[in-house]
């Protein structure tokens, strides 16, 4: 029997991450003994705005750009809403955007909202994905049009951890001058970046997904894009997003990132081996099992894997007995089990999208967590079968 069964299993890191203990360490000073406020003239503020400075510089070190590129937001989702919705504004000549059918629905609902509440003033192309996820570049450029605003393609996929090609994507948006943005909300921390040497515009990352708090997130603005603020207010962030800063969740943002910067060879080597070996001991040990999203071109600590004729959601019942904790691909909306976007544009059929588990690793797995996991998943797949109208053994 596993020491394992009364702790809990967390193999859940893309919905989101425990905050680290050297992140908490360096954020408790900002409560209680330094709660001035950034933007005072005394001291007792100089020296919180010094701190968020510190961070800016330690994001910007892990993103490899220039401190004044990072603008602080309350979240991911806020950092996509502003970029797109700051080239519309910078270009209102310009009524197209072009997108994929896998993006999380930070983006996937503004475009909606784009096309919809505006009564069709713009017009939005979502680029299809095969089988494994990924996108056909033949379709990319010729949707490049002269009315395109912005190319908006997520760095790495939450769901499948597929990797989009953002670098060549945003080159070839560059050269019929469209402005680039990625949610990169999944990528970051997770495999390296350098975005001094990219030709993308707009980037967006959120702190509760690389073991800083939630509520904290970032908006790269690369040196000379024309930039129009999504929350307007006071003169923080140098006019870019009004509202006091959450100065001690940034603090513990910019110590996130010196971490992340310093594990990326973690990420990339012992959580990619525990990723496969979680990976392969699934799909080896449990009958009609596939791997959803590309086998290579995937981030390290993500694995999707469709276990047929079973729902989702039972098996996260199951799982959680154990203190298992992953994601399903399903949401359960008004009493009907949706397959997600995201499978069902890959295609993947409606008898396995159901039964979709998402197992997204981080620095702190153990192989004996996953070993606990190996050990239990096989029994609960097989018993949910037994129950299954449309299993046949
Ligand atoms: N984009 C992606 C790819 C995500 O996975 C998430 C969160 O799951 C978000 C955006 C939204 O980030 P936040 O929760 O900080 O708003």
């Amino acid at each position: 029997m596993s020491s394992l069964n009364d702790t809990v299993v967390y193999m859940d890191n893309n919905a989101t991450s425990m905050v680290a203990k050297e992140v908490v360490d360096s954020m408790m000073k900002y409560f209680s003994e330094s709660y001035g406020n950034p933007s005072s003239m005394y001291t007792f503020g100089g020296v919180v705005g010094e701190a968020i400075s510190k961070a800016r510089s330690q994001v910007a070190d892990l993103l490899g750009c220039t401190p004044d590129e990072i603008t602080y937001t309350s979240c991911g989702t806020e950092s996509d809403s502003t970029a797109i919705l700051s080239a519309l504004r910078s270009y209102p000549e310009k009524r197209h955007v072009i997108t994929t059918r896998v993006e999380h629905p930070a983006v996937k609902s503004l475009c909606e909202n784009l096309e919809i509440a505006t009564g069709r003033k713009y017009r939005v192309t979502r680029l299809k994905v095969d089988s494994e996820g990924m996108l056909d570049m033949a379709e990319y450029e010729a949707a490049l049009s002269d009315d395109t605003a912005i190319v908006s393609i997520m760095w790495a996929n939450n769901e499948t951890g597929v990797i989009y090609p953002v670098e060549k994507m945003a080159r070839m948006a560059k050269e019929r001058g469209i402005l680039f943005h990625t949610d990169a909300v999944q990528a970051v921390g997770k495999i390296p970046m350098s975005l001094k040497d990219l030709d993308i515009d707009f980037l967006s990352l959120s702190g509760h997904k690389l073991h800083a708090p939630k509520g904290v997130g970032v908006l790269y603005i690369k040196k000379g894009t024309l930039f129009v603020p999504f929350v307007t207010g006071g003169h923080q962030e140098r006019g870019r997003r009004g509202g006091t800063e959450n100065v001690a969740s940034l603090v513990g943002l910019g110590t996130a990132c010196a971490l992340a910067a310093d594990n990326l060879a973690e990420e990339n080597g012992r959580v990619r081996d525990l990723r496969d070996r979680l990976e392969a001991g699934l799909l080896s040990s449990i009958p009609e099992a596939i791997l959803n999203g590309h086998k290579t071109s995937r981030l390290p600590n993500t694995t999707n894997i469709s276990f047929k004729y079973v729902e989702g959601e039972a098996i996260l019942l199951h799982m959680n007995r154990y203190n298992i904790c992953a994601s399903s691909g399903s949401a359960c909306t008004s009493g009907s089990l949706e397959p997600s976007h995201v499978l069902r544009a890959m295609g993947v059929p409606f008898t396995a999208a159901h039964g979709s588990i998402r197992f997204s690793l981080s620095v702190y797995n153990t192989e004996e967590e996953v070993d606990f996991v190996l050990e239990k998943m096989p029994a609960i797949i097989e018993s949910l079968r037994k129950m299954s109208p449309f299993w046949k053994e």
